[in-house]
């Protein structure tokens, strides 16, 4: 299928793109990587009126890293985010996750902040965000906000972007000392959204024993799910704390759905032995310093 009719903007920097955006409201939509926004158009599951093409904007092909975290700009591609090594050192968490989004064709053009913005409930980076308490800035005509991640994710497909804003960044807070991630997913072949994922955060203290543990879920609810298990594991060391029951409370909190691919059940089922693994692997790599 071919789009509806809509008119093109390519501004060459960010003031002109914020005017368009301003001037259009919510007849506009930003274009970024274009990995899901080009097929929705294609399929005419959106018909926006003008499209405004961040493609030009080199100043927001960025990313910058702090002892705090890492800021990733509008036009930074996972692969290009996947590369940085410093950006690694700083927050692991999210090259784990990069890898096993999609293929690197995709990985090539899609947007690290496009995919926060889509707010698939299947993707891997707003459980990242969620996990971590990240952030995203909006930036409008007349000024920019902050949004935390919890803010930030409204529903499947929905963030709390509104018409005229472009999300110019996000921020990955960095990882404590001691501090261990990691990503585990079933998908049906290497690249494809996930039937169920989930990402896990421990922290250790001095002696090495858990003070903290928590977990994110994908493609279980209408937006990442954040469970706390620290209460399961806590002050104990890895080796005996009870990642048996963290697993099952992740498994507990989240509500799967049914669809062609895999039953309710399953989803469920799947978030459980997943949780386990990725606490598991998070501890070891807290450890392992
Ligand atoms: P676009 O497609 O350009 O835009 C997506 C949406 O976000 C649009 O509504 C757009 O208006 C909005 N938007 C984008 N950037 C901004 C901005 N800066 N400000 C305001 N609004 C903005 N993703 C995964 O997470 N996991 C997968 O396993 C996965 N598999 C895929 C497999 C295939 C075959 C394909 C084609 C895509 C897959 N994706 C997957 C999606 C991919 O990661 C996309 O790149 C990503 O979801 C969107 O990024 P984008 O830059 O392409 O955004």
């Amino acid at each position: 299928m071919k789009p509806a009719p809509f008119e093109y903007h390519a501004p060459r920097d960010l003031r002109t793109a914020l005017d368009v955006l301003a001037e259009t409201g919510p007849d506009g939509k930003v274009l970024a990587g274009g990995q899901s926004l080009i097929p929705m158009l294609n399929m005419r599951l959106a018909a926006p009126a003008h499209l405004v093409d961040i493609g030009r904007l080199a100043e927001l092909a960025t990313v910058e890293t702090s002892p705090f975290g890492v800021r990733v700009g509008a036009l930074a591609r996972h692969a290009q985010v996947f590369r940085s090594e410093v950006a690694a050192d700083v927050q692991p968490l999210v090259r784990q996750a990069l890898a096993l989004v999609a293929h690197p064709a995709v990985r090539n053009r899609g947007t690290v902040v496009g995919s926060l913005v889509h707010a698939d409930p299947a993707a891997e980076l707003p459980a990242v965000l969620a996990l971590l308490g990240g952030s995203v800035r909006l930036a409008a005509r007349d000024g920019e906000r902050e949004v935390e991640a919890a803010a930030f994710f409204v529903g499947p497909m929905e963030s709390s972007l509104r018409a005229g804003e472009l999300a110019v960044s996000a921020f990955f807070p960095a990882l404590g000392e001691r501090c261990g991630t990691a990503f585990a997913e079933v998908a049906r072949r290497h690249g494809d959204y996930a039937l169920a994922g989930v990402c896990a955060l421990v922290g250790l203290d001095e002696d090495l024993r858990v003070s903290a543990a928590r977990v994110a879920c994908i493609g279980v609810s209408p937006v990442p799910v954040v469970v706390e298990v620290s209460e399961f594991c806590g002050h104990r060391p890895p080796a005996t704390a009870d990642w048996a029951s963290a697993a099952r409370a992740v498994q507990d909190a989240v509500e799967p759905e049914a669809d062609i691919h895999a039953t309710a059940a399953y989803r469920r089922h799947l978030t459980g032995v997943l949780a386990g693994r990725a606490l598991r692997e998070a501890a070891a790599r807290g450890e392992g310093g």
